[in-house]
């Protein structure tokens, strides 16, 4: 039976993680508009059938070859109509296919380059929650997205906060643009104790529930510095009109001061759902599941400044975006290295900002024009990075 024309085909690529699993939350409220068309995963195949079974897609994913048995057969003993597919090229293809008009871009990691950079090629409506593409290859993406009409609607909650504001006037209003922090589960602490955190305790987020990778990012602030480069390709304002204020109740998830001296403010409860209701919807207003906010109930909400000492990956974020070229690159990649170094128990906390420090003091900026020349940077930092977790882990524990 053919759809109809005005249902939105959605193709949830990180299905099976805490993005993709909001997204199909919202997507089942709404059964006459939307429709999840094809689910992708990294190697779950557990987790991906039984989306499958609640969604009923026309194709699924894995990622890893490995798992495609495991789907396979577990569509089948399902009786579902999906079909199997595995590898990274059968995501892109399908990001790109005719199967979908709209891709949930939820791939944890440089990982989810590949099949971002298709959908934006593909001319689809991208929503992007995957900001490591673009901290990698931001230039690529966004000329991809505009030569192809591809519409891209931010899934991070500040982008997303940015991206509604935006909607007021011209871009050339703007004067500034102001993320918040929530600050991370260790905000306040020195250095002295961040030594000592375990990875139960970082990735124990105040305010928001996340994958592991992000969360670990939230308590060092890399997270804020990735998010800023960010902004800077989504919204095309250099570094110097993009700053970030912690704001440790996450209500207000960005601000943005216009020429005339007047600033919106984008407020909700901290539930990707909205930031994805906002995507899947636009340009209208769909029901999340969020509720409204209450802020006789929220009291106070305060502000203050984030502090570059204890939290060095913010300011190795801004350095890299400074030097350009392959440098964003090559924090990328040092930084999901270390971070799963970390949660593995191999280093400790202090060794994030160290190690993510000596790569890109190991591997200086070169000017970066293609994709090969930014993926060989990804994979020489990431070399790099795990000799010297090598190094740190036979030796003394920790940074
Ligand atoms: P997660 O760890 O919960 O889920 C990651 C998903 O990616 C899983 O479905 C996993 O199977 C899949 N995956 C992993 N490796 C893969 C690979 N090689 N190929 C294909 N799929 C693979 O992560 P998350 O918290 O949902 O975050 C996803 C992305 O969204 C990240 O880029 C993150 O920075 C961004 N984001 C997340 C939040 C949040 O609230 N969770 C907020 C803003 C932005
Ligand atoms: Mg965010």
């Amino acid at each position: 039976m053919q759809p109809p024309s005005d249902m939105r085909q959605v193709a949830v690529l990180g299905a099976t993680g805490s993005i993709g699993t909001s997204a199909l939350d919202v997507i089942a409220r709404h059964r006459g508009r939307l429709r999840a068309s094809v689910l992708g995963a990294g190697s779950n195949a557990g987790d991906l059938v039984r989306l499958c079974i609640a969604h009923q897609p026309d194709h699924a994913v894995v990622a890893d070859p490995a798992a495609y048995p495991a789907l396979r057969d577990g569509l089948r003993e399902a009786g579902l109509a999906t079909r199997a597919h595995a590898g990274a090229e059968a995501m892109e293809a399908l990001a790109a296919g005719p199967g979908c008009d709209t891709v949930v871009a939820a791939i944890v990691g440089a990982a989810g380059l590949g099949s971002t950079l298709a959908a934006a090629h593909a001319g689809k409506r991208l929503l992007l929650a995957n900001k490591e593409s673009l901290v990698l290859a931001g230039e690529l993406v966004m000329a991809a997205a505009r030569r192809a009409g591809a519409e891209i609607v931010p899934i991070d909650s500040e982008h997303s906060a940015v991206f509604q504001c935006l909607r007021s006037c011209r871009a050339d209003g703007v004067r500034r643009l102001v993320l918040t922090a929530s600050g991370g589960p260790f905000r306040g602490w020195d250095r002295a104790r961040l030594a000592q955190v375990s990875p139960a305790q970082a990735v124990a987020h105040p305010k928001w529930s996340m994958g592991p990778k992000i969360s670990v990012d939230s308590a060092t602030l890399m997270n804020k510095g990735l998010e800023v480069i960010e902004a800077c390709h989504l919204f095309g304002l250099p570094p110097a009109r993009i700053s970030v204020l912690v704001h440790p109740q996450s209500l207000v998830h960005a601000l943005v001061e216009y020429v005339d001296g007047s600033t919106l403010a984008q407020l909700g409860l901290p539930d990707m759902r909205t930031a994805l209701a906002v995507g899947l919807g636009w340009p209208d207003r769909i029901d999340s599941g969020v509720a409204g906010l209450d802020l006789l109930a929220q009291g106070r909400l305060d502000f203050e400044a984030p502090d570059l000492e204890a939290f060095p990956c913010l300011r190795l974020a801004s350095e890299a975006l400074a030097a350009g070229g392959t440098a964003p690159a090559v924090l990328n990649a040092a930084n999901e290295e270390a971070v799963s170094a970390f949660l593995q128990g191999r280093v400790g906390f202090l060794a994030i900002p160290a190690l993510v420090e000596q790569s890109l003091a190991a591997l200086p900026a070169a000017p970066a024009d293609s994709l090969e020349t930014l993926l060989a940077a990804d994979a020489a930092a990431r070399r790099d990075t795990r000799q010297r977790i090598d190094a740190m882990a036979s030796g003394s524990h920790g940074a």
